[in-house]
């Protein structure tokens, strides 16, 4: 029986078991299984190397696994190597190798041309770095902020995006994405905190219709940029939109078929297959 899992540490809460098990069955695949598998760092490498002995035809990878990932792999695909992180492994022929769906996952979830126009993307972290290395080959002009300054000019300089400035504001750009994890805790808690809101270069009155805005963070609750963002007319992609895109390029390469997204979606969200 053909397996799959997510490794991560932690990795309970991951939302990724629930949707992959429900696309497996939408798409006939009903031998195959997905699971959640907990793992610290100084294990990651020997489980790795284990796994594809145990019927694993590949594996997602979350925090802290991502660099992990990519070193431990004999292949890697343009984007986990531009990027510097994978979060998805296949075991084919003895060989693992590494790619990135995060960065076609937020493409995708955007769903529109972005040639040309004008993207901010807020942090410096590994989601920042896919986030600005996928715009960037979808054609757009990207900025990036990062609340440790030094940390955004370093990413915008490796990867050709215009050097970060102190305070860039949110109106004048068409694509806004929050990659920090401004916003994680009442996602995960309780309803949007406004006062994220401020921890981010976001100027509330000036987001608008004309602007696209995405927050990878996700949990129980929306995020205050998201909910601000949806109020003022936005179009708004959140974290689990992107979640479950990067999880459908993921089963693509496993499977090597069309992912069922529709499915995923209602799974990722904890919605009935009905209602
Ligand atoms: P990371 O590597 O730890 O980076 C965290 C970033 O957040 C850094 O740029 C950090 O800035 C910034 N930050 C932290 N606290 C801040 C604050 N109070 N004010 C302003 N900036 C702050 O994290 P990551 O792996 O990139 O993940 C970022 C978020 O994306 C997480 O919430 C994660 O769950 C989410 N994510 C979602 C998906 C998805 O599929 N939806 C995929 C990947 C990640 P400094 O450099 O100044 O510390």
């Amino acid at each position: 029986m053909p397996r799959l899992a997510v490794l991560g540490h932690p990795v309970s809460h991951s939302r990724s078991p629930a949707m992959q098990n429900a696309a497996l069955a939408a798409l006939g695949l009903g031998g195959w299984s997905y699971e959640a598998i907990e793992v610290l760092p100084e294990h990651f490498a020997a489980l790795v190397g284990a796994l594809p002995d145990d019927g694993f035809k590949g594996v997602n990878v979350t925090v802290p696994h991502k660099l992990a990932a990519l070193a431990v792999a004999a292949e890697a695909s343009p984007a986990a190597r531009m990027i510097g992180a994978a979060n998805t492994l296949t075991f084919t022929d003895g060989d693992v190798i590494a790619d990135n769906t995060d960065a076609v996952g937020i493409i995708n979830a955007i769903g529109e041309r972005l040639s040309d126009r004008r993207a901010l993307v807020l942090g410096a972290g590994g989601s920042a770095r896919a986030a600005v290395w996928a715009l960037r080959q979808a054609g757009a002009e990207v900025s990036i902020w990062n609340r440790t300054e030094v940390k955004g000019e370093a990413l915008a300089a490796e990867l050709g995006a215009l050097k970060a400035r102190r305070d860039p504001g949110s109106g004048a750009f068409d694509v806004l994405v929050n990659a920090t994890t401004v916003g994680l805790r009442q996602a995960s808690e309780r309803p949007p905190n406004p006062e994220d809101l401020k921890a981010l270069p976001v100027d509330a009155d000036s987001v608008g219709e004309r602007q696209v805005v995405v927050d990878l963070v996700y949990g129980s609750h929306e995020t205050a940029l998201a909910s601000h963002a949806r109020e003022r007319g936005a179009r708004v992609i959140d974290g689990l939109e992107v979640l479950v895109h990067q999880g459908a390029a993921s089963l693509r390469l496993w499977t090597g078929l069309d992912p069922p997204v529709e499915t995923m979606r209602r799974a990722a969200r904890g919605e009935d297959q009905d209602g």
